[in-house]
C-alpha cells in the first residue's frame, strides 16, 4: 500500500473563480491538483473519511451548545453532472443527522407566488448542521434567462447584486459558503444521458427536457460563466470543478468541505454542569461491581480520546499547512496562523487547543444570544 497520494495545491486555491476566470477555457477532463489515478483518490477519500466525520461530529456538538456556526454547501451544474453523486458519497461520509439536504426543482405553484429567494431562505441550514443545496437560487438566473421566460437583461445584475447581499448576510451569521459547480464536456453530458436510455434501472433519471436543456448548451454555458464572474466574493465564492471524471469531481468536493470545516476552528464545547459532580451522581446509582467495571476502563478510554485527538489534530495541520500565506483572509474566519501552529506537539495535548485564538471567536456563547461579528 504504501502512502496515499497527496494535493499538490490546495483545491480551495486551484478551482476558485477568480479574476480573468474563463469556463470556456476548462479543461472538463482535467484533474487539478492531483497527480494521481482513480485508485489514488479511493485510498486518499478513505483517510478523509473520519477527518471529515469527525469534523462534522464537532460542527454538530457545537450547534447542540447554542454555537453560531454552519455550512453551506451549493452544488450547481447541468443535467448529469454528477450532484447525486456528490450527496450520496461525499455527504455518505458523514452522519445524516448532522446533514440539512435540500434539493430544489421546478418552483412549485406557491413557490412561484414568492420572491425567487423565498423558499431558500426557509432551507437554510441551523447552526450545527452542513447544509446542502442540490440546485439552488442559481436556477434562477439561469432557467428563465436561457428559456427566455425573462425577458428583460436588466434583471440578471440586479439578481446578481442581491444573491451576492444574500450570500453575505448568511455568512456573516455564521455560515460558510462553498458554492461548486461541477462541470462536464458536452460529450460527457451525451454520453451520460445515453446511459440513461439504455440502463432501465436509470430511465427514472431521465426525463424528454434534459435533451432540450442540452440543446441549448451554450446558452446555459454563456450564462454560467456570467454568474460565476458576478458571483464569486471572498463571502461566498464559487469554485468550478472539471467533472468528466466522477472520481475527481467527488475528491475536490469533498477536500472543498473539509476545508470549510477544518476553517471553523472548532473544538468539542465545554459542557456547562461540572464533569466531576455529574460523575459522583451517576456512581451512586451504580453497584460497586459496576463501578469497579467502569473504573478498569476509564484510563483506557481517556487514553483512546487522547490518541483521537491527536490524530485530529495532525490531519486538521495536514489540511491547514498546505495553505500557502497569500490565500488567507479569503474563507473567512481565520486564526491569523500558519497551520502546524495549532498543536502543542510538546505536551502532547492536541486535544485542547488547536486554535486558541479562534477558539475563543467560536466558543458558543453562553449567555445571552450576541450575534456573531466578524
Ligand atoms: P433535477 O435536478 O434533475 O431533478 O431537475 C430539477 C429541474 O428543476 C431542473 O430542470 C432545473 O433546471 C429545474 N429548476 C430548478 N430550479 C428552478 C427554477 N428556479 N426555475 C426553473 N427551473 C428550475
Ligand atoms: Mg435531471
Amino acid at each position: 500500500m504504501g502512502k496515499t497520494r497527496e494535493w499538490s495545491a490546495p483545491p480551495a486555491k486551484l478551482l476558485r473563480v477568480g479574476d480573468g476566470f474563463d469556463l470556456a477555457a476548462l479543461d472538463r477532463a482535467a484533474t487539478p491538483g492531483w497527480a494521481g489515478k482513480k485508485k489514488d483518490a479511493a485510498a486518499f477519500l478513505d483517510r478523509r473519511a473520519p477527518l471529515l466525520s469527525e469534523l462534522q461530529e464537532r460542527l454538530f456538538a457545537h450547534g447542540r451548545a447554542g454555537g453560531t456556526r454552519g455550512v453551506l454547501l451549493v452544488i450547481q451544474g447541468l443535467d448529469t453532472a454528477g450532484k447525486g453523486g456528490i450527496v450520496r458519497h461525499v455527504l455518505g461520509m458523514v452522519d445524516p443527522q448532522g446533514v440539512a439536504l435540500r434539493a430544489f426543482g421546478v418552483p412549485t405553484p406557491q413557490e412561484l407566488r414568492h420572491h425567487y429567494l423565498w423558499r431558500v431562505r426557509r432551507a437554510l441550514p441551523r447552526p450545527g448542521l452542513i447544509g446542502v443545496f442540490d440546485r439552488s437560487h442559481y436556477e434562477d438566473v439561469l432557467v428563465p434567462r436561457v428559456e427566455g421566460t425573462i425577458d428583460d437583461e436588466a434583471v440578471w445584475p440586479r439578481r446578481f447584486r442581491e444573491i451576492n447581499r444574500f450570500e453575505a448576510r448568511i455568512a456573516e451569521a455564521g455560515t460558510s459558503i462553498v458554492k461548486v459547480a461541477l462541470m462536464p464536456s458536452y460529450e460527457e453530458q451525451g454520453l451520460r444521458l445515453m446511459e440513461r436510455l439504455d440502463r432501465p434501472d436509470k430511465h427514472w433519471k431521465f426525463s424528454p427536457g434534459d435533451v432540450d436543456t442540452r440543446s441549448r448548451w451554450d446558452d446555459y454555458q454563456a450564462a454560467y460563466a456570467d454568474l460565476l464572474a458576478a458571483t464569486s466574493t471572498d463571502a461566498a465564492p464559487w469554485y468550478v470543478i472539471p467533472a468528466d471524471r466522477k472520481w475527481y469531481t467527488r475528491l475536490a468536493v469533498t477536500e472543498l468541505l473539509t476545508q470549510a470545516l477544518v476553517d471553523l476552528g472548532l473544538g468539542w464545547p465545554r459542557p456547562r454542569w461540572r464533569v466531576a459532580t455529574q460523575r459522583r451522581r451517576l456512581a451512586a446509582t451504580m453497584s460497586e461491581a459496576t463501578l469497579a467495571e467502569a473504573r478498569s476502563v476509564a484510563e483506557e478510554k481517556l487514553a483512546q480520546f487522547e490518541a483521537d485527538e491527536r490524530a485530529h489534530a495532525e490531519a486538521v495541520a495536514q489540511v491547514e499547512g498546505r495553505k500557502s500565506p497569500d490565500d488567507g483572509g479569503a474563507e473567512g474566519p481565520k486564526t491569523g496562523k500558519t497551520g502546524k501552529t495549532g498543536k502543542t506537539a510538546k505536551t502532547g495535548k492536541t486535544a485542547k487547543a488547536p486554535k486558541q485564538k479562534s477558539r475563543k471567536a467560536e466558543q458558543p456563547k453562553r449567555k445571552g444570544k450576541k450575534k456573531q461579528k466578524k
